[in-house]
This record gives structure tokens, sequence and C-alpha cells, in this order.
């Protein structure tokens, strides 16, 4: 068996290589909202030009239809590019958009994939609600059939980029009289509606992208209806499907260059006695643990990419690399301040490995929220143990 990328493969990568190093932007990823917007979409806007929109979206929707390999190859070069991050295009390009793709109708997805795509419209998800977060099919949001439009009114919460996102995946509860699961219905929402308030709720990193969103007597087309009325539940779980099986694939492979800038930091910072950190034989220890585990990460990577590519929705095993990736991040950050010691850590850059001038404070903090956001870790056990692994079901 040959393992060895094929000289098509190496050219490939070569000519990702030579474009993101032409290309990649030098400014900062601005620290305003609004500035973050624009900055955002405009790479969104050149990756589209440029013919790198939707790597691994169809080719009959625009995107690039990329093979297994080149997939690997894109995300390898794009993190070490330390290319910019998605940002607030991550609903639309890695859940809201392929979970048109698998429900939508023909005319949704021809007004709106082009539009994700071209970085023209930013999505946000309207699930959460303050007593709907684990038991998402608790939510409340009402929204009542008026002959050809919806009427919502309701509250959402934890609502990533709901100030700057111009559409929205917005669960609501058509029928309360049905069971739990059902009653559900899966809605495109302009969140330029009259009726809509968003409030910014300020993060411990010091960002207010998270929102509670508020919506009174707010009018929604019926044609905004993803799949059917009160059957919000089964789109809702692609969109799960997508957000815990491949949505962070690009993360997944820029956290390899995290753990090597890591072990910079290790070797050009002094420890208690003066010398290199990594010295000390914990933090080596910790840091050889990481590297292979990264590499155990990058595997399964491979394996969500290869199954991506072959079933339309991701399965439930996507929880597994969510869980391995989020808790694995923790980790890697955790060891950055153990490297650092107190008192110097809040200046400490990443060595430009990261992008978007972020450090390893920054790092840390936020990386509490991908253990909780698309599902916590003990809801991604549960889903392993319950529909992976066929275990009997948690009792509630
Ligand atoms: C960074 C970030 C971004 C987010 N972005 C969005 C977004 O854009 N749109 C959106 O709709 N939501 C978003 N969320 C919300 C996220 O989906 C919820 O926070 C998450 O599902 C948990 O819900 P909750 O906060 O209500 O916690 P709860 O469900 O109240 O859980 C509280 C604790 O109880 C535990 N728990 C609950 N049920 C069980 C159980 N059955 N078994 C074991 N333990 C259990 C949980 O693991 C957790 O530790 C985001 C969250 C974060 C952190």
């Amino acid at each position: 068996m040959d393992l060895d990328y094929s000289q098509e493969d190496q050219q490939f990568r070569k000519r990702v290589h030579d474009w993101l190093a032409e290309n990649v932007p030098d400014e900062a990823l601005p620290n305003d909202s609004q500035g973050a917007r624009d900055y955002e979409v405009a790479w969104q806007r050149t990756l589209y030009e440029n013919g790198w929109a939707g790597i691994s979206w169809p080719t009959e929707y625009g995107g690039c239809g990329l093979s297994l390999v080149e997939q690997i190859i894109w995300h390898e070069e794009y993190a070490r590019a330390g290319a910019p991050g998605v940002g607030c295009n991550f609903v639309g390009l890695n859940h809201g958009g392929p979970t048109l793709i698998a429900c939508a109708s023909e005319e949704q997805k021809a007004f709106h994939l082009p539009r994700i795509l071209r970085g023209e419209s930013v999505w946000c998800q309207g699930f959460s609600e303050p007593d709907a977060g684990s038991d998402l099919a608790n939510l409340k949001c009402r929204a009542e059939v008026m002959g050809d439009h919806l009427l919502v009114t309701g509250q959402k919460i934890w609502t990533s980029y709901g100030n700057v996102a111009d559409y929205q995946e917005l669960l609501v509860r058509t029928d309360p009289d049905a069971a739990k699961h059902g009653g559900i219905t899966w809605l495109i929402c302009d969140m330029r509606s009259p009726g809509i308030e968003i409030r910014s709720i300020p993060t411990m990193v010091g960002e207010s992208d998270f929102c509670e969103v508020f919506y009174e007597n707010v009018r929604i087309p019926i044609e905004n209806v993803v799949g059917e009325i009160n059957d919000g539940w089964r789109v809702a779980m692609s969109t799960l499907g997508f957000e815990r099986g491949t949505a962070f694939i690009a993360q997944q492979m820029r956290l390899s260059e995290v753990v090597e800038a890591l072990a910079e930091l290790a070797r050009d910072t002094p420890g208690a006695d003066g010398r290199p950190a990594i010295e000390d034989s914990e933090i080596a220890g910790k840091l050889a643990t990481l590297r292979a585990e990264v590499a155990a990460l990058r595997s399964m990577t491979y394996v969500s990419i290869s199954r991506a590519m072959r079933s339309p929705v991701p399965g439930p095993e996507g929880s597994m690399t969510k869980l391995f990736f989020s808790e694995l991040g923790q980790r890697a950050y955790q060891l950055s301040l153990e490297v650092l010691g107190t008192g110097k850590v809040e200046r400490a850059p990443l060595s430009g490995h990261w992008g978007g001038g972020t450090d390893w404070l920054r790092g840390y903090l936020g990386s509490f929220a991908a253990t909780i956001g698309g599902g916590t870790s003990e809801i991604m056990r549960n889903i392993i143990g319950d529909r992976v692994l066929g275990l009997p079901r948690d009792r509630r």
C-alpha cells in the first residue's frame, strides 16, 4: 500500500501553499464586531473569487467539491499559513449551508447558498433558550401559522454573531400540543425583520458577539420553512450532525499548529530554575502527550472528512471527535499557562501561528467555550454511549 501523497497531490499542495502565501491578509482581525464582520466577509469574498469557497460543498451548489486528500491538504496548508479563522461565517458555511443542501427546497438553496459562499450573508443559530440547551426539545419560542406567514414570539439565548448576522436558522414550536420532539419547525429568519431585538452578552474573553434575541410578533414568510411545518426536529438533527461532525475541521487541524507553538514557547520561556521550561520533565512529558493526541485527532479528522464524503449528513460518531478536540484544546491551553507561569500570561503572543492577534490567555479562556457550544461534553458522552456504543440509555 502506498500511503504517500501522489505527484498530483503534491502539485495541489504547492498551488494551495503559493496562493495562501500570496493572499493571506497581513492586517490583524479588528476588535469590534462590525470591523471583524467586514474583515471576515471580505476574506470569504476573496476565497470565492479565487475558487476556494466551500471546499467541501458539492460543485452543483457552487462549492469546490474537493476530494478527501485535497481537503486534508487544504486544511493543513491553511493552518500552517495562519489564514483567517472562519469567524462570523461559521454558521453559514459549516452547518447552515450544509443543512440547506441536505434539507431545503431548490428555491431556498438557489437563493441562500451563493450568498453564503460569496460572503454576502452571515448566518447565526437560534436554537438555545434559557430553558432549552442540552434539552433542546424543551424549546418554547412560539410560531403561529397565519396563512402565508408565521408569527414568532419568544426568546433565544447564546446566539453567536446574532449582532452581525443577516439570517438565522431558527427553531420554533408550531404545535404546543404535540409530543416534545414533534411540533417543532426549522425556519430561515431574516434578522432585520421588524419585532426582533438583539442584546449582546459580554463573555469572560471580553467579546460581545454572543447575544440574546427577542421576537415580538415577527412575521416570517411560510416559504422560509425548511422541511415541513412540525418536522423541524429532523432538520435540526441534520444541523447538529454538521455542527458536531464536520464544522470544526479547520480548528481541529489548527490545533497541531497550536501544540507546535506551545513547544516553541516552552523552549523560549525560562522555568522556575532558570532553564528553558521544556527541560522540566513534567512539562516535556505533557508536551509529548499533546503531540501524540493531536496526531490522534488528525486521524479522527481524516475519518470525519472521509465519512462526510460518503453520507449526506454526519452521524453521531462526530460527537467523539467534538469531545476529544474540545477537551484536548483545553489541555493545550492549560499547559501554556503552566509554561508561562503567573504574571507573564497576559502579554505572551502566540508566536504568530494562530493568526488574528490572539494570545495564550485568550486561547485558554476561549477553550472553555468549545466544551459547551454545540452540545456539552456530558451530552457528547451520552450520545456516544447511547447512539455509537449502544449502551443502555441515560436515566434522566
Ligand atoms: C461559545 C458558545 C457558542 C454558542 N453558540 C450558540 C449559538 O450560536 N446558538 C445557539 O442556539 N446556542 C449556542 N450556544 C449554546 C449551547 O448550545 C448551550 O450552551 C449548550 O447546549 C448547553 O446548554 P445550556 O447552556 O442551557 O446548559 P444546560 O443544558 O443547562 O446544562 C448545564 C450543565 O448540566 C449538564 N447536563 C445537562 N443535561 C445533562 C444530561 N442529560 N446528562 C448529563 N449532564 C447534563 C450539562 O452538561 C452542563 O454541564 C453556544 C454556547 C457556547 C458556549
